[in-house]
């Protein structure tokens, strides 16, 4: 093992080796609940971790409008992936598990809210009747979709964008009114430049296999049909997702984890034994290994004499921002607003991006306060942050022209909250999935240092979770083969 270092002033000791977390988003925060056992009943090892700001979670942040408590970030976990969830049921947090309801979303186009096609994987239709009837694309969009069913094979190579396979396959109208909006839901990015491999894997085996897209994805969704599952796609957290951050945290201290804010790392020096991490205010800690669970300008700053290579393609990750305006209505000033909302494609020239209505879309808010109607809109995507510029006052107008003009509301909300989200989201381009390769290969020849978050392997909750845990294995891999 490394030599044992000294543990930090108010840290639990013992036989086990140290690791500092640095970042206490829900990455960092996996990373200290595996490192100490609440995943699997396992101690790998003693943690302290070290987030700069005064609170944990990151981009996952409970808060309150007009009384009402919501999420002013994430909202939302995939479910059909298991990681988030294991990690909120180990947390506690298993009862509050709650699914959407079966409320419709819309998409915002060519002039009215129409239906949200079912029976599409990312946008790209299995059935081309079904998205006929709602309406989203011209006659002239559908009738060159079709063509997608005699075009010969596109060739793709190791990656391509998003958007160019679907424009080659099914015309750009089905790349602006249906996957743009949709791929913006998830990157707040550009559909041309995000890679197929990082962001749509099952359409790149599709588009691999198949000669028509409409095709592969129809026989893709047969199958699940045929086997289906019973389980939720998505899932929320009764009080908001914002609760997962704060419950994780509570278990880790419980679990023995020293746990700080406002603590943020300023250089990262790796010693003849283990680590050091210097702290802004001056704060010395010394460690047998780091997981660094930051974002990837940060981790670029920390790692820029360690492993300059790395540190460079971190420094050129690029990310979007958003505003989310997040309003509350009196019930009886609204008239019926039904379904969970809508997308908005960017073609469409509106100034919002989408819309959720989140007292149709989240049971536990509609309970929590019945009288109530709360509803967000989010603004600006990758290129288009000069939106999160203008004032508090400009963004709800904003939104409530187009909530007027797309949904009829014309109410006056009673409280609102804008929360900007400045590097929001980390952009995957074509070729992400190699530099992140490379990044992780340079930082494989530093034993005893991981790095983990939404910069790398998938932007969603459960993605970050399970490079959380993937960073908490790797450096205890490391501390283990050092000691033989
Ligand atoms: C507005 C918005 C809505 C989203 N909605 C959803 C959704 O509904 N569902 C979903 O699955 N995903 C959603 N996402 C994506 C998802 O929430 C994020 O990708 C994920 O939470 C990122 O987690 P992370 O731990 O990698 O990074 P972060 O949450 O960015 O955490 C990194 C932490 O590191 C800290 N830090 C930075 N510098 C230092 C330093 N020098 N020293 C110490 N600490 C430092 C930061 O303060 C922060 O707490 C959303 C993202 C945004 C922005």
């Amino acid at each position: 093992m490394h030599s044992t270092t000294p543990a930090p002033s108010g840290s639990p000791t013992g036989a086990l080796p140290h690791v500092l977390v640095i970042g206490g988003g829900i990455a960092g925060l996996a990373a200290a609940a595996r490192l100490r056992g609440i995943v699997d009943g396992t101690e790998r090892a003693r943690v302290t971790l070290l987030e700069a700001s005064p609170r944990f979670g990151g981009k996952l942040l409970s808060g309150e409008v007009g009384g009402v408590g919501v999420d002013l970030g994430a909202e939302s976990m995939l479910a059909r992936r298991p990681e988030a969830i294991t990690l909120a049921r180990a947390v506690g947090l298993g009862d509050a598990l709650q699914p959407p309801t079966t409320a419709k979303a819309s998409i915002w186009t060519r002039g009215e809210l129409r239906p949200m096609p079912t029976g599409h994987l990312m946008g790209v239709p299995g059935d081309l009747d079904a998205l006929a009837a709602t309406g989203v694309l011209s006659p002239e969009g559908l009738a060159r979709a079709a063509e997608d069913e005699t075009l010969p094979r596109t060739e793709i190579g190791e990656d391509i964008g998003v958007g160019e396979y679907v424009a080659a396959r099914l015309g750009r109208e089905v790349v602006d009114r249906l996957v743009e909006p949709l791929l913006g839901g998830v990157y707040a990015g550009h559909a041309d430049a995000i890679s197929l491999s990082a962001a749509v894997p099952q359409l790149l085996a599709i588009a691999r296999r198949e000669r028509s897209a409409i095709e592969g994805v129809h026989a893709a969704l047969a199958a699940v049909a045929k086997n289906p599952d019973p389980a939720p796609v998505f899932t929320g957290i009764d009080g908001g997702i914002g609760r997962l951050p704060g419950a994780v945290a509570d278990a880790c201290r419980a679990a023995g984890a020293e746990l700080r804010t406002d603590t943020p790392v300023a250089a990262l020096r790796r010693t003849a034994d283990g680590w050091t991490v210097v702290t802004e205010g001056g704060g010395v800690l010394t460690a047998d290994a780091v997981v660094l669970a930051v974002p990837a300008p940060v981790a670029a700053r920390l790692l820029a004499e360690l492993a300059p290579g790395a540190a460079a393609e971190l420094g050129e990750v690029e990310y979007a921002g958003m505003a989310l305006v997040t309003l509350a209505y009196r019930r009886a000033d609204l008239g019926p607003l039904p379904g969970s909302g809508f997308l908005v494609p960017p073609v469409d020239g509106r100034a919002i991006k989408a819309s959720t209505f989140s007292s149709n879309k989240w049971g536990w808010l509609d309970k929590a306060a019945p009288d109530r109607f709360v509803l967000r809109t989010s603004l600006g995507r990758q290129g288009e942050e000069a939106v999160l510029d203008l004032d508090d006052a400009e963004l709800v107008a904003l939104s409530r022209a187009d909530l007027r003009e797309a949904a009829g509301i014309t109410a006056t909300p009673y409280a609102h909250a804008v929360t900007r989200w400045r590097a929001g989201l980390p952009q995957y381009p074509v070729g992400h999935p190699q530099r992140v390769a490379r990044i992780e290969a340079a930082v494989a020849a530093l034993p005893g240092l991981a790095l983990c978050g939404a910069a790398y392997h998938g932007v969603g909750i459960p993605a970050c979770v399970a490079d959380g845990w993937r960073a908490a294995a790797a450096v205890t891999k490391d501390l283990v083969s050092g000691a033989e």
